[in-house]
């Protein structure tokens, strides 16, 4: 078989080899069916139970219990960035958002077309390298809701907690970290992520929404648009995204043989070590672009002494194997995600590669 490469993308990002090489084996004809997923009704008894199966493994990956829908939704995070204020803001139409990056500047912008919008708290000023700390935050007791991006992308900051809201509905956005690590669900009204970062294919979005919060999703929406009507149909109002569906289902199986989400996030503490501490170990030249404390453990962001050697970095980097590493355009520098299926023997290998490169230049 061919090699793999060392993907260390954003996003659409690298899954588990096993899952592939699973896809592969039944892609021609599933289970005997003699048809792919992708060539199956979603309403017939296969992929019925390929979804259920979906939903009662992320259940127990997550320890989801009957009080939250499920929901695997198309149009990406940024559809959600629409669809939770559309159904949530109502009747006060008045929401908090922490702005912690990029992504929760454009969750912003759909929200202001739907009410208005209170910035609890915004790090745009040091250029997001941080997140905001409870104090400083500015919340609306009275709020419908409060929006914050779990893990910033673009610019490699992570939340280590919550931010506490009181009982104002949590509504994050967990598009590049979700399922890297165990959550206390309680604290959440709503959870959005997008498929392509940690969990499957582009195309699938999750969006797992308390039942009580449904009651908000008024009639006059437009249909898709709508959280009721989807958790009413269980996902099947109109034709889900299956084989997207299917395989972020045997994502979440890899996850369940692997021990759950706490060997999970045990992995990716690990596994980001080994990185950040090759970063602080190499004398200033690898700089880390955030506050150390506000480190991602999934988008590990950093810079070289100059833009040449940062060219240089990414295309000797590319001819040994590591694709993906070059920043964001709007940040620069280097980003290493090394989401949940990117292997320790590859961020070993990188730093390898990265203490070979100071050496030589
Ligand atoms: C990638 C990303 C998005 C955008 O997702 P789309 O699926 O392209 O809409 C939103 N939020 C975060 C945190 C992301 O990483």
């Amino acid at each position: 078989m061919e090699k793999r490469i060392y993907n260390l993308s954003a996003g659409p990002a690298i899954l588990p080899e096993e899952v592939l090489l699973e896809a592969q084996k039944d892609l021609y004809s599933y289970k005997g069916s003699g048809m792919s997923v992708m060539e199956m009704s979603h309403r017939g008894k296969i992929f019925d139970a390929i979804i259920k199966e979906a939903d009662a493994d992320l259940r127990k990956l997550l320890g989801i219990d009957e009080k939250f829908s499920i929901l695997f939704l198309q149009g990406g995070a940024t559809l959600q960035f629409s669809m939770v204020p559309l159904n949530l803001m109502p009747p006060k139409n008045k929401a908090d958002y922490i702005v912690t990056g990029a992504w929760a500047e454009k969750a912003v912008k759909e929200a202001k077309r739907v009410g208005a919008v209170n910035i609890a708290a915004t790090t745009k000023s040091e250029s997001f390298v941080r997140i905001p700390k409870q104090a400083e935050l500015k919340l609306d007791p009275d709020a419908s809701y409060v929006h914050f991006t779990s893990n910033n992308t673009i610019y490699g900051t992570e939340w280590r907690s919550e931010p506490e809201v009181g009982s104002v509905p949590l509504v994050c956005d967990a598009s590049s970290d979700f399922l890297h690590k165990k959550l206390d669900m309680n604290k959440y009204g709503l959870i959005y992520a997008g498929a392509q970062k940690n969990i499957g294919p582009a195309g699938v979005t999750v969006v797992i929404v308390r039942k009580d919060l449904l009651e908000r999703s008024s009639d006059a929406l437009h249909t898709y648009m709508n959280y009721k009507i989807h958790a009413d149909n269980e996902t099947m109002y109109n034709t889900p995204t299956t084989f997207g569906i299917y395989i972020a289902g045997l994502v979440f199986k890899w996850l369940l043989n692997m021990g759950g989400l706490d060997e999970m996030y045990r992995r990716n503490v690990e596994k980001a070590k080994i990185l950040y501490d090759a970063i602080d170990a190499s004398g200033g030249y690898y700089k880390g672009t955030t506050v150390v404390e506000d480190r991602s453990l999934m988008n590990v962001t950093y810079v070289l002494p100059n833009e040449q050697l940062t060219e240089k970095f990414i295309k000797e980097a590319s001819a040994k194997g590591f694709s993906g590493l070059k920043g964001h355009r709007s940040v620069g520098g280097i980003r290493a995600s090394i989401y949940n299926a990117f292997p320790k023997k590859g961020v070993e290998d990188l730093v390898t590669f990265m203490d070979d490169f100071k050496k030589n230049n």
